[in-house]
């Protein structure tokens, strides 16, 4: 049997001159509240539930979302900081204790700086069945063996142990579908994570909608897929971000503040 032809991808294969920026520099804070109206925006946000993490390299403290905003209204004076152990170090508000499923598994995976959890519409129709999304479209080349199902979910972590738990079961997944109730996307940036986030409900969505034709769907390529993968994350992510970053600052300004 001859194994397929494997498509080069990437910046190995092409690497543009020049990127379109976002046009003013931004702090961490202001570059996680974009973050999280961005998400909110393509409906990735169940209103206030979900949190995003962003670990800075060489950091053990984390920026995180306090409890009670809903997505879409945070601004940069809101993000709180939490150490290790989920206490607010920093802040002007307070943050659940469910924040204890993004702590453990930052303790896990020093390369998932990014963590982010919510609740998104079409990821959480293919969790309700318990399995994970079809790959049936290029898009979902990007999770190609980098999805993990956690097939029993209770809802709410609320002990590191139980968190540490879980995180020890996904192993180097950056893409979790948690049964019944939502979906992990990790990321060494925050440019790479809201990819994967913004990715996964498009995925879900296409999934489920090729599903209802009760028409099989057309396999891709697998030697394609590896290649199509490199240059989602490579050349895309860091792209779709600052596009993402422009419009939310273009919307409201209020967002910085
Ligand atoms: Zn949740």
């Amino acid at each position: 049997m001859s194994t397929p032809e494997v498509r080069k991808g990437g910046l190995g294969v092409w690497a543009p001159s020049k990127t379109p920026q976002i046009g003013v520099d931004l702090s961490d804070e202001q570059m996680m509240a974009v973050a999280f109206r961005h998400l909110a925006d393509i409906g990735f946000a169940e209103n206030m539930a979900g949190h995003i993490t962003w670990q800075p390299e060489g950091q053990t403290d984390m920026f995180v979302n306090p409890w009670g905003l809903w997505w879409q209204e945070l601004t940069a004076s809101d993000i709180c900081v939490v150490d290790e152990d989920a206490h607010v170090v920093r802040g002007r508000w307070d943050v659940t204790p469910a924040i204890h499923l993004h702590t453990e598994i930052h303790r896990q995976r020093p390369d998932a700086r990014v963590v982010i959890h919510n609740h998104p519409y079409y990821v959480s129709v293919i969790a309700a069945l318990g399995v994970l999304p079809g790959l049936v479209h290029q898009t979902g080349a990007l999770f190609l063996d980098d999805m993990y199902l956690v097939e029993k979910y209770d809802g709410e972590i609320d002990a590191p142990w139980r968190a540490a738990e879980l995180a020890g079961q996904i192993g180097s997944a950056n893409l979790v579908i948690l049964a019944n109730h939502g979906v992990i996307a990790t990321g060494h940036d925050l440019a790479a994570a809201v990819y994967r986030a913004v990715s996964i409900e498009r995925v879900c969505r296409l999934a489920y909608d090729v599903m209802i034709t009760g028409t099989a769907p057309s396999t891709m390529n697998r030697g394609d897929m590896i290649g199509m993968q490199a240059s989602l994350i490579e050349r895309a992510a860091d792209v779709y971000w600052a596009g993402a970053a422009r419009m939310t600052i273009k919307a409201d300004r209020g967002v910085l503040s």
